[in-house]
C-alpha cells in the first residue's frame, strides 16, 4: 500500500460534527430502548471510538461485548468475505442486543453478522447502529436501524477507521484522494 500522510487526509466530518450526532443518536436509543436492558457489541476495531463515545451517552442498564471482524485485510476495498477473527458472545438469548458498527459500505460484514446472532441465538430483539452508511456502494439487502452519517463512496480514515493501521486516532473523519491511495 502507498504510504499516506495525515497532510494528505481531508476533513469529511469534523470533531464537533461528530461529538454532537453521537450524542443525538444516543439520545434516540434511549428513548428507544425505555430503560430496557442492552447488551451492546462492539464490532472491532474500526468501531472502537464510536462504541465508547456511544455507550458512555447511553442510560439503560448496559452489557458490553467486544468481536472482532475483518473484511477489508489490507486494502481500501472489500474482500467480499468476512474473516470472523474473534466472534466469541455469551447466550443472548432473550436479549436485547445493539450491534455498533463503524460503517456499513457493501454490507456484508454487517449481514453476516445480522445471521450469525439469528442463527445462534433467539434474541428479544436485535438491532445495528453504525457511524457511517456509505448506502451507494451496499450489495447486500441490509440496512441500519440507525445511522449518525451517510457518505459517498470515499474511503475514509479517522476516528477509529484505518488506512493499513494507521489513523485510527484521529478525531475527525477525513479522506484521501483516490489518486493518492492507488
Ligand atoms: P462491508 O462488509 O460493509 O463492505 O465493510 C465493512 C467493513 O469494511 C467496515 O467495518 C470497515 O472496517 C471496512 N470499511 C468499509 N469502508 C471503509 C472505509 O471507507 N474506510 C475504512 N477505513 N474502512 C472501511
Amino acid at each position: 500500500m502507498k504510504d499516506v500522510n495525515l497532510s494528505d487526509i481531508n476533513v469529511l466530518i469534523s470533531e464537533s460534527d461528530i461529538n454532537e450526532r453521537v450524542k443525538q443518536i444516543a439520545n434516540i436509543l434511549n428513548s428507544d430502548y425505555n430503560g430496557e436492558e442492552v447488551c451492546a457489541i462492539c464490532v472491532l476495531k474500526g468501531s472502537v471510538m464510536f462504541f465508547t463515545d456511544l455507550v458512555r451517552n447511553l442510560n439503560m442498564p448496559l452489557t458490553m461485548e467486544f468481536i472482532r471482524l475483518s473484511s477489508y485485510g489490507h486494502s481500501t476495498s472489500s474482500s467480499g468475505m468476512v474473516n470472523a477473527v474473534d466472534i466469541k458472545l455469551p447466550d443472548l438469548t432473550g436479549k436485547n442486543v445493539l450491534i455498533v458498527e463503524d460503517i456499513v459500505d457493501t454490507g456484508i460484514t454487517a449481514k453476516f453478522l445480522l445471521d450469525y446472532i439469528a442463527m445462534n441465538f433467539k434474541t428479544k430483539s436485535t438491532k445495528f447502529v453504525a457511524l457511517l452508511d456509505k448506502k451507494i456502494a451496499r450489495c447486500a439487502d441490509v440496512h441500519p436501524d440507525y445511522y449518525c452519517f451517510e457518505i459517498d463512496d470515499k474511503f475514509v480514515v479517522g476516528y477509529g477507521l484505518d488506512y493499513d493501521g494507521h489513523f485510527r486516532n484521529l478525531k475527525f473523519i477525513g479522506y484521501a484522494d483516490k489518486s493518492i491511495l492507488q
